[in-house]
C-alpha cells in the first residue's frame, strides 16, 4: 500500500517535470517562430539607399529645366520666376523623384530645395488632380508660409489649391479652408495633428507625397510624438521627401522607418557658408555693445539688415532702442502673436523697414533674398546656429556681410564656432573713439528709456493677462 503510494507520488512528479518541460520547449518553439519572422519583416522592410554626394563645382546632371518632361503649365512658372537652370540639389533630386523615387535631400535652406520637393510633386499632381496630395511639414511657422508661397508660384498656372496650417491662427477658419479640399497642405506637426483628431470629415487617407522639410529641427524641436501620431493616420504607400541641413542620429531612424528604396543627395559639406560670403568679427566690451550696433547700423544706412539676438528681451528691447534712436527696425521673435510675426517680416519684407531685430526663430529656413548684412548682437550658443543665421545673407549667387560681436563672455564660444567653420574670422576695425565717445552718452540714455518702455509694456501685459484670466474665472 505504501509502495503504491510512492510510486503514485512520484509518476505524478514526473508528469509535472513532463508537462513543464513540454512548456518550455513550446515557448521556446514560439520564441523562435517570432524571432524568425522579425527578422524576415526586417529584412523586407529594410531598404537601399543609394547615397549621391554632389559637388556644386560638378557638372550638372541636366542644364535647364525644359530638358526634364515637365508639363508646359510647370514650365511656364518656373521660366516666369526665372530659374534658368537648376540649383545643385535641383539637378541630383529631381530626375531621381521624377522616376518615383523616395529623396533623402541633404542641403541647406537657400540651395533651391523647396523647388526641388515642390517640382516633382506638382508635376504629378496635373495627372492625379486628386484632393489632399501633398503634405508638407515644416518646423516653424514663417516657413511654413514661405513653402506655400513657393508652391503658389509654381503652381499659380495650373489652379494649385494649396492652404498653410500653422498655430496661432483660427481653428475653425483653418478648417474651412481644408474643407475646400486642397492640394497641398503646407503645415506644422502640432497643429495639423489637432484638425486630424477634432476636424470631422478632414482625413489624409488618400495623401501622396509626405514632405518633412528641415526634420532634423523638426525631430530637435520635440515634434517627434506629433510626427508619429501623423505616420499612424497616412498611407504607408506614398512618396516621402526628407529634407535636412544636418544628418542625425535621429534621421537615420526616420528614414528607416519610413521609405522605401530612397535615393540620398548630399549636397556639400554639413557646415559651411556660402563662398560670396564676408564674415568678420568684432571685439567689443559688454557696456558698448549697442554704442557699437548704432554705430555699424549707420554706416549700413538703407540695406536690409537682420540683427540677431539670443532672448526675447534682447530682440524687443533692442528694436525699441533702434527706434528711438530714428532707425526703422521691427522685431521678430517667439512672443509676438502670429498677426505681429508676419507683419514685421512682411514690413522687412517690402522694405519699410530695413532692420529686423530676431531672436533664433528666423535663423533657419527664412528666404529674403535681398538682406544685405547679418549682425549677431548676440553670438549664438551653438555652431549650428550660426551658420544659419549667416546664411540669411549671400543667398542664391548674391553677395553678403555678416558681422558678430564677441563680448570678454562670448570668447569659448566663439573659439567653437571658428572650429568648426574651420577658419579664423577677420576682425573688424573699431570705430575711432571719439566718434564712440560722441555717440556713447546718447545710446546710453536711448537704452535706459527702451528698458523702461519694455518693463512698462511687460507690466501692461501681465496686467492684460491677469484680467482675462479674471474674465474666464467669472465665466
Ligand atoms: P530655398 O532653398 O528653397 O529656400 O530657396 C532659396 C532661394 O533660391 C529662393 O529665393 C528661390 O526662389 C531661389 N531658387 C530656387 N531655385 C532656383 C533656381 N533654379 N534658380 C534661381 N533661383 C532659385
Amino acid at each position: 500500500m505504501k509502495d503504491s503510494k510512492i510510486t503514485k507520488k512520484k509518476s505524478s512528479k514526473i508528469d509535472a517535470t513532463k508537462k513543464l518541460a513540454e512548456k518550455i520547449k513550446q515557448q521556446a518553439l514560439k520564441n523562435q517562430q517570432s524571432t524568425t519572422t522579425t527578422t524576415t519583416t526586417a529584412s523586407t522592410s529594410s531598404t537601399t539607399i543609394t547615397p549621391i554626394e554632389v559637388n556644386p563645382d560638378e557638372e550638372l546632371k541636366f542644364k535647364s529645366f525644359s530638358e526634364l518632361k515637365l508639363v508646359p503649365e510647370l514650365l511656364e512658372s518656373i521660366q516666369s520666376m526665372k530659374f534658368t537652370k537648376p540649383t545643385p540639389i535641383q539637378s541630383e533630386a529631381i530626375p531621381h523623384a521624377l522616376e518615383g523615387h523616395d529623396i533623402i535631400g541633404l542641403a541647406q535652406t537657400g540651395s533651391g530645395k523647396t523647388a526641388a520637393f515642390a517640382i516633382p510633386i506638382l508635376q504629378a499632381l496635373w495627372e492625379a488632380q486628386s484632393p489632399y496630395f501633398a503634405l508638407v511639414l515644416a518646423p516653424t511657422r514663417e516657413l511654413a508660409f514661405q513653402i506655400k508661397e513657393t508652391f503658389d508660384a509654381l503652381g499659380s498656372t495650373m489652379g494649385l489649391r494649396s492652404v498653410c496650417i500653422v498655430g496661432g491662427m483660427d481653428m475653425m477658419d483653418q478648417a474651412r479652408d481644408l474643407m475646400r479640399k486642397p492640394h497641398v497642405i503646407v503645415a506644422t506637426p502640432g497643429r495639423i495633428m489637432d484638425h486630424l483628431e477634432t476636424t470631422k470629415g478632414f482625413k489624409l487617407k488618400d495623401l501622396k507625397y509626405l514632405v518633412m522639410d528641415e526634420a532634423d529641427r523638426l525631430l530637435d524641436m520635440d515634434f517627434g510624438p506629433a510626427l508619429d501620431r501623423i505616420l499612424k493616420v497616412i498611407p504607408t504607400k506614398r512618396t516621402t521627401y526628407l529634407f535636412s541641413a544636418t544628418m542625425t542620429n535621429k534621421i537615420e531612424k526616420l528614414q528607416r522607418a519610413s521609405l522605401h528604396n530612397p535615393v540620398r543627395v548630399a549636397v556639400s559639406s554639413k557646415y559651411q557658408t556660402a563662398d560670396n560670403l564676408v564674415q568678420s568679427m568684432m571685439l567689443v566690451h559688454d557696456g558698448y555693445k549697442n554704442t557699437i550696433l548704432i554705430h555699424l547700423l549707420s554706416e549700413y544706412e538703407g540695406k536690409l539688415i537682420i540683427v540677431f539676438t539670443r532672448t526675447v528681451a534682447h530682440a524687443q528691447r533692442t528694436a525699441l532702442l533702434c527706434r528711438i534712436l530714428g532707425f526703422n527696425a521691427v522685431p521678430l521673435h517667439g512672443q509676438l502673436s502670429q498677426a505681429q510675426r508676419l507683419g514685421s517680416l512682411n514690413k522687412f519684407k517690402s522694405r519699410s523697414a530695413n532692420i529686423l531685430i530676431a531672436t533664433d526663430v528666423a535663423a533657419r529656413g527664412l528666404d529674403i533674398p535681398s538682406v544685405d548684412v547679418v549682425i549677431n548682437y548676440d553670438i549664438p550658443t551653438d555652431s549650428k546656429a550660426y551658420i544659419h543665421r549667416v546664411g540669411r545673407t549671400a543667398r542664391a549667387g548674391r553677395s553678403g556681410k555678416s558681422i558678430s560681436l564677441i563680448t570678454q563672455y562670448d570668447l569659448e564660444m566663439y573659439l567653437r564656432i571658428e572650429s568648426v567653420l574651420g577658419k579664423k574670422l577677420p576682425k573688424e576695425d573699431m570705430p575711432p573713439k571719439e566718434v564712440l565717445d560722441a555717440l556713447h552718452p546718447n545710446v546710453d540714455r536711448a537704452t535706459a528709456e527702451a528698458i523702461r518702455q519694455t518693463k512698462e509694456l511687460h507690466e501692461k501685459r501681465g496686467k492684460r493677462r491677469n484680467r482675462d484670466d479674471a474674465d474666464r474665472e467669472e465665466r
